[in-house]
């Protein structure tokens, strides 16, 4: 992409209405724009990271085995007066009404919808156990929405909801979506870790927060520092292999962890006091098994191994998709700006033309730009003839993982420079280097 041809709104100023990080860099980066309270638009760049985004979340729920499908965002009021919610739901609901009278709804969640399409589905016990996620704008009216996309209004999130025939299968399915979450973070180069989470009427231990570290987090957490020793990189998995599952997250359930809403001082201050941790935490995915709690009012069951009925047992299991934009960049910033991690970056590469007009240096900017290009990189190539401490500042602020400088004086010893916008350093190399530098 040419910046010169691209449309990308980055504000100078501070915006007065951002009280944290993310939520400043995202609007000076021209990310995203607020179109009322809790409502954003996404503007190109904030929209391919939240779509990198989305595809990691995609590929590991694929991968775990559950089955990809979309349902609306708009419902209609008579499941959730079959399970009881239309009413408990209160006002985070936003209620509307057809041309015919009808009581429909924006959905905060889809527990009732996934449970009568399954019920409507299958048949027998040969038909559990099953996964189906989507991928979906929610709408709930927060009190507060606030700190920009990180509490709004309406948001992304997938939502997954498993099916199975005793509560006993529903532990490995909810153990797998435990996995994959640890995998899905990881990849985004976040440590997010589990929480003990309320788990209401049906009690267990089959609910958990994934929180990610962040001063500005809206929850509180303890944890025991083992957490920072545990080994986070994406691991390898057969998720068929009920115990190498359940190991997994054994040993991510050994160790304390909880938000304040859980948190047991007792049990925390067992721990010794060099591995106390407290701190601040934001909460980028909820997993939670409920049993019968849908199937049962809405009535779904299958026919069992010995003819009788078995009503379904499930869980769900929730990521804010576009709670993690901002979450990444809570995580991952500095002064200067946004630093993407490679994997949710909106362009690898950023080409600054040192002195656009010139023609050696146009020329050599359009060769690594298309080359770059046909290599299957993403590259934002600045053209512009704005000045180059402009250029510098505009692609430190967006964040992009390395730049690429190109001038006339280095050109002439064949030379560009590579600069590592996460560690800041710099290095000379030759323009013949470069072609195979980034051939991955
Ligand atoms: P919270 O306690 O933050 O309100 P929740 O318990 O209501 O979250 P869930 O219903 O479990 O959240 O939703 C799954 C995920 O969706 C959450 O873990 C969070 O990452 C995200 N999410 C929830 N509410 C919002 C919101 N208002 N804006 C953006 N993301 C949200
Ligand atoms: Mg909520």
């Amino acid at each position: 992409m040419r910046l010169s041809k691209y449309f990308l709104p980055i504000l100078r100023d501070d915006p007065k209405e951002a009280e944290i990080v993310s939520h400043r860099l995202m609007l000076r980066a021209g990310m995203i724009r607020q179109e009322s309270a809790g409502i954003y638009s996404w503007l190109p760049l904030g929209y391919k990271v939240l779509r990198n985004i989305e595809r990691i979340v995609r590929e590991e729920q694929n991968r775990a085995g559950a089955i990809e499908v979309l349902m609306p965002t708009i419902q209609s009021a008579d499941l959730w007066r079959k399970s009881g919610r239309y009413d408990d739901y209160g006002k985070e609901m936003l209620r509307i009404t057809d041309r015919h009278d009808r009581d429909m709804l924006f959905g905060p969640t889809n527990e009732e919808m996934i449970t009568d399409i399954f019920r409507a589905g299958v048949q027998s016990y040969k038909d559990v156990p099953r996964n189906l996620y989507h991928i979906q704008w929610k709408f709930r009216d927060e009190v507060r929405p606030r700190f920009g996309i990180m509490r709004g209004r309406e948001f992304l999130m997938k939502d997954a909801y498993s099916f199975d025939l005793s509560a006993e299968a529903g532990r490995h399915s909810y153990n797998k979506m435990f996995v994959s979450y640890l995998r899905t973070f990881a990849r985004m180069g976040l440590k997010a870790i589990p929480m003990r989470a309320e788990t209401g009427p049906i009690g267990g231990d089959m609910s958990h927060e994934f929180l990610i570290l962040a001063d500005t987090g809206e929850s509180e957490v303890f944890f025991d520092s083992a957490f920072h020793d545990f080994d986070w990189s994406a691991f390898d998995i057969d998720y068929d292999n009920v115990d190498a599952v359940a190991d997994v997250v054994q040993e991510f359930t050994s160790k304390y962890a909880a938000t304040d809403e859980m948190h047991d001082v007792a049990a925390y201050e067992e721990l010794p006091e060099a591995r106390r941790i407290t701190g601040r935490g934001i909460e980028v995915g909820h997993i939670f098994f409920f049993g019968d709690k849908y199937a049962e009012p809405l009535g779904c069951q299958v026919q069992g191994p010995d003819g009788k009925p078995v009503t379904i047992q499930s869980g769900s299991y929730g990521v804010g998709v576009s709670r993690l934009v901002g979450g990444i960049i809570e995580a991952s910033h500095d002064d200067n700006g946004i630093i993407w991690p490679e994997a949710v970056a909106p362009f690898r590469i950023g080409l600054i033309n040192l002195k656009a007009g010139d023609a050696d240096t146009d020329a050599a900017c359009d060769k690594l730009y298309n080359l770059f290009e046909s290599q299957g990189n993403e590259v934002l190539y600045d053209d512009t003839d704005n000045r180059a401490g402009g250029k510098f500042a505009s692609m430190d602020l967006i964040g992009v993982p390395w730049q690429v400088i190109i001038g006339p004086r280095g050109l002439k010893q064949g030379n560009a420079e590579l600069k590592n916008r996460a560690t800041g350093e710099r290095e000379d190399i030759s323009i013949d280097a470069l072609a195979t530098r980034f051939a991955n």
